[in-house]
């Protein structure tokens, strides 16, 4: 019988990887429902949470998947430690994707963060380009000596930084884009989370190309949980866990 396979979405290596499954395995995609117009991944797609580690649980017994790959973006912490908790109820073989963090190179000038809230103490710049999402703007609203140059996919929700001007946008970015974008707006300090990937790579390359200090956000520590580095070792594992069905 074709194993059942739950995917849990939101990113390019999930799209690939569910691309990659499909021949050999039943996959159903999760996405949360973050974002207006997703990306979506080819084959069955499911939107919306599941109702914490419960609702998981009955979830991942009703539709009898046989295992679990988390490709979710490093900063789903919620969801990925839903997930290796519910799938370790189940005894469900489970792992997660993460792509390597980003790395100061030479001439770069990082300052670390552990999260959102940690942000404010340090930026030593005025004019600020927060890149960090739309669902953590609270953190910023009272800070009056700050101009904030906000980017996200969708229209951030209040509220928002008193001085701000809010861009649309959803990469991938080019470099000179986003030179572009530093220059006009006058940007002291650039704010990141440390997403990886290149999708989103230009700002750290524009930043230092200009001398400007990025904030960086720690990723957020993950469950003992098996890990792997990209989609193609996700299908690996997934072959040696469910021997029976080799993927494409
Ligand atoms: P989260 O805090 O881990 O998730 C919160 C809840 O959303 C989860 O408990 C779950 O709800 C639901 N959820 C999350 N991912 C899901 C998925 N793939 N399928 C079904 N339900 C899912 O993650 P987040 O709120 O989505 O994002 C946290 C941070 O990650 C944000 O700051 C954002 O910038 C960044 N991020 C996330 C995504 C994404 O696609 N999730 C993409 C880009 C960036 P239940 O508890 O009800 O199951």
């Amino acid at each position: 019988m074709t194993a059942r396979i739950l995917v849990l979405g939101g990113t390019g290596e999930a799209r690939r990887l569910a691309a990659l499954l499909q021949k050999r395995y039943a996959v159903v995609s999760s996405l949360a429902g973050r974002v207006s117009n997703p990306a979506l991944p080819v084959g069955k797609v499911r939107i919306g949470g599941f109702g914490g580690v419960e609702g998981l649980t009955v979830w991942l017994r009703d539709n009898d998947i046989d295992a679990v790959i988390d490709a979710t973006h490093p900063f789903a912490s919620t969801m990925t430690a839903s997930a290796a908790e519910a799938t370790q109820r189940l005894g469900l073989p489970f792992v997660v994707v993460r792509r390597p963090p980003w790395q100061p190179q030479p001439g770069d000038d990082w300052l670390w963060v552990d999260d959102i809230a940690a942000v404010p103490a340090v930026l030593p710049g005025e004019r600020v380009f927060l890149t960090t999402g739309r669902t953590d703007l609270a953190v910023f609203a009272d800070l009056d000596a700050f101009w904030f140059l906000v980017r996200t996919v969708d229209p951030p929700r209040p509220p928002l930084p008193k001085r701000c001007a809010v861009i649309l946008d959803r990469g991938p970015y080019t470099v000179d884009g986003e030179l572009a974008l530093l220059r006009e707006h006058r940007i002291d300090v650039l704010v990141s989370k440390n997403s990886g990937g290149e999708l989103t790579a230009a700002k750290l390359v524009a930043a230092r190309e200009r001398r400007l200090p990025v904030v960086m956000v720690r990723r957020p520590p993950l469950p003992p949980v098996e890990t792997v580095a990209s989609e193609q070792e996700a299908v690996h594992w997934l072959r040696d866990v469910i021997p029976d069905s080799g993927a494409a």
